[in-house]
């Protein structure tokens, strides 16, 4: 698969990306529709939270959280 600036398809929800409202996954490296702000109209395929071991932000998709059992503050909002 080749990654370039332009938008391409969220591998979540299959819609097209919109370049300010997306990024790529920690875990499986796609890429996925997210907010960056709370009060924002965007779609979220995804979450971003602070990882406190490295104090990096982290972005991963809804199926890699669920996947890894991880998720803000270790609550991941896609566990059924
Ligand atoms: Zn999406
Ligand atoms: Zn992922």
């Amino acid at each position: 698969m080749l990654y370039t600036n332009s938008t391409g398809l969220c591998h979540i929800c299959l819609e097209e990306l919109v370049p300010i409202h997306q990024i790529e996954c920690a875990a499986c490296r796609l890429v996925f529709h997210i907010r960056m702000k709370e009060n924002e109209e965007a779609r979220d395929c995804g979450s971003v939270w602070l990882d406190e071991d490295s104090e990096a932000m982290v972005f991963m998709c809804k199926t890699c959280q669920v996947e890894n059992k991880v998720g803000p503050m270790g609550m991941p909002p896609y566990f059924v």
